[in-house]
């Protein structure tokens, strides 16, 4: 298919001409957006075989970047956990400090190409923001982030961020003002100016395109991370681990293992304050068949049948549905889904702080609290492999008002 053999998904991760995953994904029906989608999707599988693009990507990838992220081996975790050796894919180090990067040039080269002058989207914690609005300001792009007034209160830093990186904040106050109304904000303004901008999603959810476009540029972690653990270790891990949100980097990462049925893959989610409360997002676990923000697939739903409003510790998990790929690879069996818990969350991102100096982020806690209670029940001779999807910095202040470090 590509030019690019750091890419590329797995056929059990690829839509039909439909964009179903199975039965799950879609296409968007709204006439209008889906010429746009159409374009986006055309425009797509014109860059992925054209040499000159895969050329400039792997160029940023190493030089802006900072591509390959390392692979580290957790030893002092490891020990203290008492059972199999815990490694890490180091997303964490890329430029901006998480995988969103990935995704986010990718999107904004593809703009480029297509002629666009601006990318559209919505952020909540504003990770998402901060990623396009760096991407944009690489390549000269005008940069529109919609975000709801209560986040923009709540995400400071990041709202600072990505004004100095020259985006425009629109501010959301309408209904509770969080995700849900920025979502539709972005998408009323993207609708008034199809012609000049695209649309820009932040993981591996939405209408086609989107689930395979960023599933696509996400896979290079996956890949990555398949050549260095087999170079480094001489053979395969035992479990690969992500957390999953909306599921982009969980993908990425189990893109390089789908030929290995010896390596099982597990996607932990967010168990917030427990799966018997309302008070978690734990998507696969017990949700539903169902849609949202025109795609299918499992979703928490309230008692009139609507999104529920969901919690998470880690803003990133915060969502009530999840990514068409993985709501497939959930019922074929593929990669099996987890809970974490905001506590078990917590010390796993105190225990890789004080451990081994690393201070991860809220979201890719739930990955490693997953890992230091299964590695227990392993033997030390066998490996996991963790994506250690962001880096923490902008979760200190809220971790201090949780956990008392004097
Ligand atoms: C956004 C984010 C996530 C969740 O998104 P996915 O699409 O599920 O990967 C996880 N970790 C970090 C650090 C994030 O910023």
């Amino acid at each position: 298919m590509a030019f690019d053999a750091d890419y590329g998904l797995h056929d059990s991760t690829l839509p039909d001409k439909n964009g179903l995953f199975g039965e799950f994904g879609g296409k968007i029906e709204h006439p209008q957006l889906a010429i746009a989608m159409d374009e986006i999707e055309k425009g797509f599988h014109e860059i992925i075989a054209d040499e000159d693009f895969i050329k400039e990507m792997k160029r940023l990838r190493s030089t802006y970047i900072g591509r390959p992220s390392p692979i580290y081996h957790a030893q002092r975790l490891s020990e203290n956990c008492g059972g199999a050796q815990i490694y890490f894919k180091r997303e964490d180090l890329n430029h901006t400090g998480a995988h969103k990067i990935n995704h986010c040039l990718g999107e904004v080269l593809l703009a480029k190409k297509l002629g666009k002058k601006k990318v559209i989207a919505e952020t909540g914690a504003g990770q998402h923001g901060v990623a396009l609005a760096t991407a944009a300001a690489l390549m000269g792009l005008e940069c529109e982030i919609h975000m709801g007034v209560v986040d923009i209160k709540k995400e400071h830093p990041n709202v600072s961020r990505m004004k100095i990186l020259g985006a425009k904040i629109v501010p959301v106050s309408r209904g509770a003002g969080t995700l849900k109304e920025a979502v539709d904000s972005a998408f009323e303004a993207y609708l008034g100016d199809l012609e000049n901008s695209m649309f820009a999603i932040g993981s591996v959810v939405g209408p086609a395109p989107y689930p395979e476009m960023v599933g696509y540029f996400q896979s290079v972690i996956g890949h990555e991370a398949r050549e260095q653990f087999t170079a480094t270790t001489g053979g395969l891990p035992d479990k690969v681990i992500a957390c999953v949100g909306g599921g982009s980097n969980a993908l990425g990462l189990f893109s390089g293992f789908f030929e290995d049925a010896s390596v099982q893959k597990v996607g932990v989610e967010p168990a917030g304050e427990g799966l018997d409360t309302d008070h978690h997002a734990a998507t696969m676990t017990k949700g539903v068949k169902g849609e949202i923000q025109g795609f299918k697939c499992y979703v928490l739903l309230d008692e009139n049948g609507e999104p529920a409003p969901v919690h998470s510790i880690a803003s990133g998990l915060d969502y009530p549905g999840v990514g068409p790929q993985h709501s497939h690879l959930k019922d074929e069996g593929l990669v099996s889904y987890e809970t974490a818990t905001d506590k078990e969350c917590l010390e796993a991102f105190m225990a890789l702080s004080r451990l081994e100096g690393i201070i991860p982020a809220l979201e890719s806690s739930h990955a490693v609290a997953y890992a230091m209670k299964i590695a227990k029940t392993m033997s030390p001779d066998e490996k996991i492999l963790v994506n250690l999807s962001g880096r923490g910095d902008k979760d200190i202040d809220y971790v201090l008002t949780k956990i008392d470090v004097a």
